[in-house]
């Protein structure tokens, strides 16, 4: 299946939420699975551009496989309410601590569905590691 190879923003959004969990095949693969047709080394080029950096190491070191605190500086939630997420969406409340309990939002940013966790990328590590 051939897809768009065109970085559109849902295609950015996916490469920014996977870039500190996989390395760039992993995420040109799951791109692929959102019918996107990126090869390993767009993907690299991409990341290069946006400045963010693989698990894997494609573009720079890094020596933990979670985010660095300058990965969780660096991630923008889309803070959307609850009752505006749609399926697919991360649903990991990301309200600030003066938020009234009615207006509750959430991250809103595109989930991996590969094992019904309903996190992006970033919020799954969070989840994992309070988990532990
Ligand atoms: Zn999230």
């Amino acid at each position: 299946m051939h897809g768009p190879s065109e970085w559109d923003d849902k295609a950015v959004g996916l490469l920014e939420s996977y870039a500190p969990l996989f390395t760039a095949s992993e995420i040109a693969s799951r791109l692929a699975a959102h019918g996107y047709d990126f090869t390993r080394s767009a993907v690299i080029g991409k990341m290069r551009r946006l400045h963010v950096a693989t698990r894997g190491g494609d573009v720079k070191k890094r020596k933990a496989p979670l985010p660095s605190p300058s990965a969780v500086a660096a991630f923008e939630p889309r803070l959307v309410p609850f009752l505006a997420l749609e399926d697919g969406e991360c649903k990991f409340e990301c309200s600030p601590h003066d938020t009234p309990t009615n207006e509750f939002v959430f991250c809103g940013l595109p989930h991996l569905d590969d094992d019904g966790m309903p996190y992006c990328a970033y919020h799954r590590s969070i989840a994992r590691r309070s988990a532990a």
